[in-house]
This record gives C-alpha cells, structure tokens and sequence, in this order.
C-alpha cells in the first residue's frame, strides 16, 4: 500500500468513525431511505432545500464503513451547493468510482471524496459507496425508498 492510499483509508476510518452531519432533521424538505442488498447497508437522507440550494442536508445509517464514511463526506460535499451542482458532482464521483480517475484534472472539484477511488477495484464495494448518492437522487425526485439493485 502506498503513501497516498494510507492517508485515503485513515480518512475514510475518521469519518467512519465520526461522521459528518449524522442525524436526524425534523421536518426536511425530502427525505429517502436507501437499502444496499449486497451489504445490507442503511441510510435515511434528510434534506432542507432554500431556493433550490441545498441548505442542510444529514443522514442516519447503519452498515459498513465504506457506506457510511461515503455518505459523511457527500454530505460535507453537497451543502450549499444548488441541486444541479449536487447532481453534476454525483455524475463525477460516479465516473471516479467506477471507471477511476480520468486524467483530466477534473476529479480536483470532488476535494475529499477523491478518497473513495479505490473502491472501484471492489465491485460490491461501489455499491456501499453510491447508496448515499442514490439516496440523495431518490430524494430530490421524490422517491421514499431507493435500492442500490
Ligand atoms: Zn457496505
């Protein structure tokens, strides 16, 4: 294991084991809950909407570390950000968990989320790493319930 793939898992530990907006908004805008059937991951997405910006967004999980240590740093990469924004983000982190990087200094606008790359050597693994994702696609389309299958 090299340098920089050290410092990618002890983030993903420290936000495993500290996650970023992990709780409950009462009364959000939308919320959804996604199911990860190949891990049996959890998560439940709250979102407050202001004018189409995401203006908090929280999520409460149980599962493996990969899923929740994903769903902390896209919710630090989503706030504030217009829903456009959030799904123009998703697109790429998407492309760099299943394809990896593409070279094209793009994946610099996905700061800390880079971190999750190596799942894609991991095809289950992708799955724990996206339910946040689609759990937050899911809410603002107005899906109560999303699955990674
Ligand atoms: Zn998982």
């Amino acid at each position: 294991m090299n340098d920089l793939q050290e410092l990618y898992q002890e983030i993903v530990m420290e936000h495993n084991w500290k996650p970023r907006n992990f709780r409950k908004i009462d009364n959000p805008t939308c919320s959804s809950h996604g199911f990860n059937p190949f891990c049996g991951d959890t998560i439940t997405l709250y979102l407050t909407l202001e004018n189409d910006v995401v203006a908090d967004v929280s999520f409460e999980a149980a599962g493996c570390a990969i899923s929740k240590a994903a769903a902390s740093l896209m919710t630090e990469a989503v706030k504030g950000k217009t829903t456009n924004e959030a799904q123009a983000i998703f697109d790429k982190y998407h492309n760099l968990v299943t394809h990896g990087p593409d070279g094209d200094g793009d994946d610099e606008d996905l700061g800390d989320l880079v971190v999750l790359a190596g799942v894609r050597a991991f095809p289950t693994r992708i799955k724990c790493a996206t339910l946040s994702w689609h759990a937050l696609r899911g809410a603002l389309a107005g899906q109560e319930t999303v699955s990674t299958e």
